[in-house]
């Protein structure tokens, strides 16, 4: 029902020599049972797009702005986003929250702009360290997902992505029952929004993913995929995960 996604995060990192890392994946990856999408920096989208020619990857951008055009400088929109190739844009990532002071509410527009530009919006919730240890987890993610996933959303058009701050580029990683009781609460709380719909949407993990880790982590119930970052810039590394999330998927086929 949910075709699985490794999504990678290249944030501010890369140029036209980390292409050379898409070819090796490129050849690696031809199953029809996982999405493999790549979010490069904004001056690689167009060259990316062309590179990947026929194959199936998917190309995305990082972030988009909530207008379609206009005096905003140095931003991009999902409209421009789409024009140089991409099909898909993360927004809300837990890095333009706390960098740009981004709101749920900013985030829900970005989502909105950018199905209004035809892609797919992967949007981003997850708890501080603090308030995991306050024991607030499951409250700020059932307010992120209400506040950042428009009411227009299905799963064609949206992704979720489970990413605890704290998890983030650190190497730590909650336990399999704490990723799984966050993914079982927002698959329950989409369906109480959005009814059967709710088990379209896909709903990925991210921090601190990495080859030792996937296998397990793809096994938790309701983990549709991965976010990754660190370890989306090597095909050495990302070509694992891959890889775990094929076998998952193979592992499900009747
Ligand atoms: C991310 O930035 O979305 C992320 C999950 O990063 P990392 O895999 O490096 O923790």
């Amino acid at each position: 029902m949910r075709r699985r996604l490794a999504a990678g995060n290249w944030k501010m990192n890369g140029t036209a020599a980390s292409l050379s890392e898409v070819e090796k994946l490129l050849e690696a990856h031809l199953s029809p049972n996982v999405e493999i999408l790549l979010c490069p920096p904004a001056t690689l989208i167009a060259q990316l797009a062309a590179k990947k020619g026929q194959h199936p990857l998917m190309v995305g951008g990082q972030d988009c702005h909530a207008a379609a055009s206009g005096a905003h400088t140095g931003d991009i929109s999902a409209e421009q986003l789409k024009d140089a190739g991409a099909t898909y844009v993360i927004v809300g990532h837990s890095e333009r929250r706390t960098n740009h002071g981004e709101t749920d509410e900013q985030v829900a527009a970005k989502a909105r702009a950018a199905h209004a530009a035809g892609l797919t919006a992967v949007i981003c919730i997850g708890e501080t360290l603090a308030e995991r240890e306050a024991g607030q987890t499951l409250d700020v993610v059932g307010r992120q997902l209400d506040a950042s996933v428009p009411d227009a959303a299905t799963g064609q058009t949206t992704v979720i992505a489970y990413e605890p701050v704290w998890a983030i580029g650190t190497g730590l990683t909650p336990t399999n029952e704490q990723i799984g009781e966050v993914h079982d609460f927002m698959r329950s709380r989409l369906s109480a929004r959005f009814g059967a719909d709710a088990a379209f949407f896909r709903l990925l993990y991210g921090g601190s993913v990495k080859a030792s880790n996937a296998v397990e982590i793809f096994a938790i119930p309701d983990v549709d995929g991965a976010l990754v970052g660190g370890a989306s810039l090597k095909a050495a590394d990302f070509s694992p995960i891959v890889q775990a999330l094929e076998q998952a998927a193979e592992s499900e086929l009747p």
